[in-house]
C-alpha cells in the first residue's frame, strides 16, 4: 500500500511560489515575509504534493507552539527559518482571501472578516482599502493600480506576474503578485492551531477503544466557506474543486489525511517527526527509531534489573 493521503475526485487548485523570499519590517514593526525583488514565480497543486505539504506545515506548527510557549529567541530565529523554507516550497498562504465572506474583495467597499481569522482582527467589517494594505504594505502607488471600467474592474500591476482574466476572483491576481506579503505572526499562528488541533487527534486517537461517543476536536476551527467546483469532462467525470486560498487546501488536505482509511498521520515515538503509518502497529518513522528506540528500551531493563538485583 502507499503513503498518500486518498483525495477522492480531483483537487486541483493552482498556487503560486515565488523562488526566494525575505522577512521585512514595515514602519510600525510589524514582520512581513515577500517575495524577494528579483524573484521568479512558478505555479504548483499543493494537492500534488499534499504528504509533504501537511507534514513541513505540521513542523511549523510543533515550532510556533514550542516558541508560544517559552518565547526564547532561540525558538523564534528557529520558526523564522522554518516559515521562510516552508514559503519558498509551497507560497504564501493567501489569507487575504481566506480570513473575509467576500469572493473578491477588490472593488468591494467594505470587507466581511471570518470570526476565526488569524490576522488579528477583532472587528467584523473593515474598509476594503485599509484590508488591502494590511498585505501590501510594500506597495507604491504605481505599483498595484484598480482600473475601473463600466462593468468591470482590474488590477494593473507593475510586474509581470499570472492574471486570471476572471476566470478567479481578481484577488487571486493580487495574491500572486510579487507585492502580496504576509505576517509571520499569522503564518505561526494557523500553524500553531493545525498542531494543537493534531496532538489532541493523537490522544483521543489513542484511547479510542474507551470512547462512547463521538468527540468533537476544537470544534468551531474549520469554516470553508468559499470553496466551490466545478463538473468536468474529460475521459471520465470529475469533479474539480476550487479554493481560495492555500490555507483552505491545507486545511482540505489536513482533513482528508487524518480520516483516511487506508493511512494514518502519525507521529513517531521516538524523534516525534510526523509520518505517514499504514497502521495503528507502526509507531515509529523508520527503521532506525525502530531501533533505537528498542536499544534505549532494553537499556533502560537492564538497568533496571540491576538495580533490583543490587539493591
Ligand atoms: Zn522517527
Amino acid at each position: 500500500m502507499e503513503r498518500k493521503i486518498c483525495l477522492i475526485g480531483s483537487f486541483a487548485t493552482d498556487w503560486i511560489k515565488y523562488s526566494d523570499y525575505e522577512y521585512k519590517n514595515d514602519s510600525e514593526g510589524n514582520l512581513y515575509i515577500k517575495p524577494k525583488e528579483d524573484a521568479v514565480f512558478s505555479m504548483y497543486n499543493p494537492f500534488n504534493v499534499a504528504e509533504d505539504i501537511i507534514i513541513d506545515f505540521l513542523k511549523v506548527g510543533d515550532a510556533s507552539r514550542r516558541y508560544y510557549k517559552n518565547k526564547s529567541q532561540k525558538d523564534y530565529e528557529y520558526v523564522k527559518k522554518l516559515v521562510l523554507l516552508f514559503v519558498k516550497k509551497y507560497g504564501l498562504l493567501g489569507l487575504i482571501s481566506a480570513s473575509t465572506y467576500n469572493q473578491n474583495i477588490l472593488g468591494d467597499k467594505e470587507v466581511l472578516i471570518i470570526e476565526k481569522n488569524y490576522i488579528d482582527r477583532k472587528e467584523k467589517t473593515m474598509d476594503s482599502e485599509a484590508y488591502i494594505k494590511l498585505f501590501t504594505p510594500f506597495a507604491e502607488s504605481d505599483d498595484l493600480r484598480m482600473r475601473y471600467y463600466k462593468n468591470s474592474i482590474d488590477l494593473v500591476k507593475a510586474e509581470d506576474s499570472p492574471k486570471f482574466y476572471g476566470k478567479r476572483p481578481l484577488v487571486m491576481d493580487l495574491i500572486f503578485s510579487k507585492f502580496y506579503t504576509e505576517r509571520l505572526e499569522w503564518i505561526m499562528k494557523f500553524a500553531r492551531m493545525l498542531s494543537e488541533h493534531f496532538s489532541q487527534l493523537l490522544v483521543y486517537r489513542a484511547s479510542a477503544d474507551h470512547l462512547t461517543e463521538q468527540v468533537t476536536i476544537l470544534a468551531n476551527t474549520f469554516k470553508a466557506n468559499k470553496i466551490g467546483f466545478t463538473i468536468n469532462q474529460l475521459d471520465k467525470t470529475i469533479i474539480s474543486w476550487d479554493f481560495d486560498s492555500l490555507k483552505t487546501a491545507i486545511e482540505t488536505i489536513y482533513a482528508f489525511a487524518v480520516t483516511d482509511e487506508n493511512i494514518l498521520l502519525s507521529r513517531c515515538e521516538h524523534c516525534e517527526d510526523f509520518y505517514i503509518a499504514l497502521s495503528n502497529r507502526e509507531k515509529y518513522c523508520s527503521p532506525v527509531c525502530r531501533n533505537r528506540s528498542n536499544v534505549q528500551k532494553s537499556r533502560r531493563r537492564r538497568s533496571e534489573t540491576e538495580e533490583q538485583q543490587e539493591g
